[in-house]
C-alpha cells in the first residue's frame, strides 16, 4: 500500500494536473462558482483526488451559496486533519486529507447556517472527485 505521505513534489506533479498540484500541494484555492461540485446535488461519495480516500458525502452536503462545494461534516472525523492558518492575514482553520496531507479547504463555524452542526466545510472541488452512487 502507498504511503501517500511519502510522496515527493516530483511525484505528485506527475500525478496531478498543474490546477490540482496548485491547490492540493500548495494550499491554493480555486476561483469561486467555478468549480465542477459547486452546485452539484448527485448522490454520491467525494474522494480525495490525490490519493482517493473517501472523504465527504453528498447528504452532509449543503448550499451555502460561498461559491465553493459546502459540507457540515466530513464523512469521518479521522478522514481529514484540521489546523490553524494564519496565511493571507487571516485567522482560519484548513482542512487537510489525513491520508496524503493534501489541501482541501477551510472550515469556518458559527456563520448561522441551518445545519446539524452549524460547520461548513469550504473544500474546493479540484481537490475531490465524486463518485455517484
Ligand atoms: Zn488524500
Amino acid at each position: 500500500m502507498t504511503d501517500f505521505k511519502l510522496i515527493s513534489d516530483d511525484q505528485w506533479r506527475e500525478r496531478l494536473t498543474p490546477e490540482e498540484f496548485h491547490v492540493l500541494r500548495r494550499a491554493g484555492t480555486e476561483p469561486p462558482h467555478v468549480g465542477e461540485y459547486t452546485d452539484t446535488t448527485t448522490e454520491g461519495v467525494y474522494s480525495c483526488r490525490a490519493c482517493g480516500t473517501e472523504l465527504f458525502r453528498s447528504t452532509e452536503k449543503f448550499d451555502s451559496h460561498c461559491g465553493w462545494p459546502s459540507f457540515f461534516s466530513p464523512l469521518a472525523a479521522d478522514r481529514i486533519i484540521e489546523r490553524r492558518d494564519t496565511s493571507h492575514g487571516m485567522i482560519r482553520v484548513e482542512v487537510l486529507c489525513a491520508a496524503c496531507e493534501s489541501h482541501l479547504g477551510h472550515v469556518f463555524e458559527g456563520e448561522g447556517y441551518d445545519t446539524p452542526t452549524d460547520l461548513r466545510y469550504c473544500i474546493n472541488s479540484i481537490s475531490l472527485t465524486l463518485t455517484p452512487r
